[in-house]
């Protein structure tokens, strides 16, 4: 049994955390506002994907509850990479907002990665932009991207150190897998972790999971991890939001990536779905919005 193990699971609740991150981030903003500067976000959605616009309208709405600005602007699913590339440029000059977010996937004609580099690295509010994953890297982060960011905060409320455990993370995306994998294994407080970054072509997932002693599970594959992948003790994030069909008036349910039930008895710690990683993400953006505004106003 590692350090976690215990006899029952006990949740790792995002939201209950989320709370206690806009509840610290009140005064900063109050200072700000009294300087005559409120953190405004500029939101970009191109087409009509329903994940993104969900993802969106919950952004926006949590801005307009801390009393901050967010626009969004919606570009039709056809825009041309360079119309898009040139609105950025504007919003990089525009003085009203200090951050700015392109709400991906984009549409197959453009590609994301011309666009992400065309977003001022200072108003780069997800940490996307090369410069700013160069600046994570070498362990001197801007912005550190919303989601690995808020797992961190997750870890640090509950007492979960990093540090000398074998940390597993399941998938390698720019967004998700990648940074944690960089920010779990720097050399500082929230990092010294033993680090593994599985994906698809990782032969035999589960002889690399079943060593974890923290598995980071980012994949998209609903209730894809059971108990079967995991040993006693383990500490599980779940990344993953998946819509599955049932039978409820909005003919789907969301899960993540872990089976829930069958991780209950050899689990120590797992965030739920939802309710764990996704309220966390948001309040990093709002938190990545504040230090932009900080930052360009040069007022903390
Ligand atoms: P991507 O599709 O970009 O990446 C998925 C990764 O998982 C890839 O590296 C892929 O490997 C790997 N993978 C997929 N299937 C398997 C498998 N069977 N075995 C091993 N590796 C596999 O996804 P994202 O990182 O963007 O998102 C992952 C999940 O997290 C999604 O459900 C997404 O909705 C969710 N998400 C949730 C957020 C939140 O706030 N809670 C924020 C962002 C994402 P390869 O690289 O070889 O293709």
């Amino acid at each position: 049994m590692n350090q976690f193990a215990m006899n029952f699971m006990h949740v790792l609740s995002g939201k209950e955390v989320s709370h206690s991150v806009y509840e610290d981030l009140k005064s900063r903003i109050d200072f700000l506002k009294k300087k005559g500067v409120v953190p405004s976000l500029a939101v970009i959605l191109v087409g009509d994907d329903p994940a993104s616009n969900v993802y969106v309208q919950s952004k926006s709405r949590q801005f307009k509850k801390m009393g901050l600005h967010s626009d969004t602007i919606t570009f039709p699913e056809e825009t041309s990479e360079a119309g898009l590339a040139s609105f950025i440029e504007e919003l990089n000059q525009d003085d009203t907002f200090h951050g700015i977010l392109v709400q991906l996937p984009l549409p197959k004609q453009i590609d994301e990665k011309r666009i992400i580099r065309a977003i001022s690295p200072e108003k780069d509010v997800d940490g996307f932009h090369p410069e700013n994953l160069g600046l994570l890297t070498a362990g001197n982060p801007r912005f550190i991207p919303c989601t690995p960011k808020g797992i961190l905060r997750i870890f640090s409320h509950y007492d979960i150190s990093p540090s000398g455990k074998h940390i597993v993370i399941l998938g390698r995306s720019n967004i998700v897998g990648r940074p944690m994998s960089i920010l779990l294994s720097l050399k500082n407080d929230s990092g010294n972790g033993t680090v593994t970054l599985c994906h698809s072509r990782t032969a035999d997932l589960k002889s690399f999971t079943k060593k974890a002693d923290i598995l980071v599970v980012a994949l998209g594959s609903p209730e894809l991890i059971d108990e079967s992948y995991l040993k006693d003790g383990v500490v599980i994030v779940d990344v993953g939001i998946n819509r599955v069909s049932d039978d409820s008036e909005t003919r789907y349910k969301l899960v993540g990536d872990v089976h829930w039930e069958s991780i209950q008895t050899i689990a120590s710690y797992a965030t739920p779905v939802p309710g764990g990683v996704g309220p966390m993400t948001i309040a990093m953006l709002v938190e990545n919005t504040i230090e932009a505004a900080e930052q360009i106003t040069k007022l903390s």
